[in-house]
């Protein structure tokens, strides 16, 4: 009998406690007989109980490994971290929260098996999405559209399966502003997209608050193209156009009328509007070069305080 492949199973865990027995459950049941697997908690410096049930669960299933980092170092460090410690044939991510249903893993193995190296997700949007969150992952996959140079699809989840020769590929990346969701359609390999419909969050709250999923698209956007910087150019011309309409305008009022003097409103309204371009473009170069501060350090992604992976 030829031995059988392995799986990974990568999930981020963010004060997950609560649902996360649940989640390891129905996960166990998912999995189909077929393979071998190693299920990869990774413990996103959680201020709760996570780690604890995490590592009661380790000790009656011998394929839980953990991760925990030092500290909170955002969902997509915690799917990095996931990606390169795995030790499978190929790794599936999914979160904790059980929107990404487990009940797909065998579909997207399937397609695996059929030759493809990055199986994605698409979450078609329907009821159990609150309407915010329609409103506003629609109105960020078109901005990242718009504003960069990656094709994303509405609705791509971190919900994927990825092939041991892209999880190398991937080992590379080792920038600290990382946008798995930019990144998979930049790499390239063979692809192919599976839809799904997410369900209700089963337990605990959404760690996407306003705040961060708005760091979330500003991060999307500027770490993948330089568009954004082109606005100014834009922005530029569009307000030398109005400067020379309105010039031709005092012209005429100068020569042709009497009363020529009225004009403080106007000298202190165009004031303001060329100020507040100049500050919206010095935000935005500001940003950029923020990035590249940040970037130079080359920090590490994460740090581990603690893991049953043998080093
Ligand atoms: N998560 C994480 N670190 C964070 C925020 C979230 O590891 O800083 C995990 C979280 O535990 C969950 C997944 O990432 O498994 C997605 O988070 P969430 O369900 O809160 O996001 P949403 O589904 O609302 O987009
Ligand atoms: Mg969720």
């Amino acid at each position: 009998m030829e031995t059988k492949k392995k799986i990974s199973l990568v999930v981020p865990c963010f004060n997950e406690e609560e649902g996360l027995s649940k989640f390891n459950e129905t996960l166990l049941t998912a999995l189909p007989e077929k393979y071998e697997y190693e299920i990869i908690y990774v413990n996103d410096g959680s201020s709760d109980k996570t780690i604890e049930v995490i590592k009661s669960l380790a000790q009656n299933h011998p394929e839980i490994k953990y991760i925990s980092f030092s500290r909170n170092f955002g969902h997509q460090n915690a799917l990095k971290a996931g990606y390169d410690f795995a030790t499978g044939h190929c790794a599936i991510s999914l979160d904790a929260d059980l929107q990404h249903p487990p009940v797909l893993i065998p579909e997207l193995i399937q397609k695996w098996a059929e030759g493809f190296e990055i199986v994605n997700t698409i979450r078609l949007d329907h009821g159990s999405i609150s309407a915010g969150k329609k409103l506003s992952s629609g109105i960020f996959y078109r901005l990242m559209r718009r504003m960069s140079d990656v094709n994303i699809e509405t609705g791509m989840a971190d919900f994927r399966l990825i092939d041991r020769k892209v999880l190398n590929q991937l080992k590379l990346f080792n920038e600290n502003y990382l946008f798995f969701r930019g990144i998979i359609p930049w790499i390239g390999f063979k692809q192919v997209n599976v839809p799904f419909r997410a369900n209700e969050r089963f337990a605990g709250t959404t760690k996407y608050t306003l705040k961060r999923m708005i760091k979330f698209a500003m991060t999307g956007v500027t770490s993948f193209s330089v568009k954004p910087l082109r606005l100014s150019i834009y922005l530029g011309i569009f307000i030398a156009f109005l400067a020379f309409i309105y010039a031709v305008y005092i012209t005429y009022v100068y020569f042709f009328t009497n009363h020529a003097i009225a004009g403080w409103t106007s000298v202190i309204l165009s004031v303001l509007a060329v100020g507040g371009i100049n500050l919206l473009m010095l935000g935005i170069i500001g940003e950029y070069l923020g990035k590249l501060f940040i970037e130079n350090k080359r920090r590490p992604n994460y740090l581990i305080s603690e893991t049953n992976f043998e080093s």
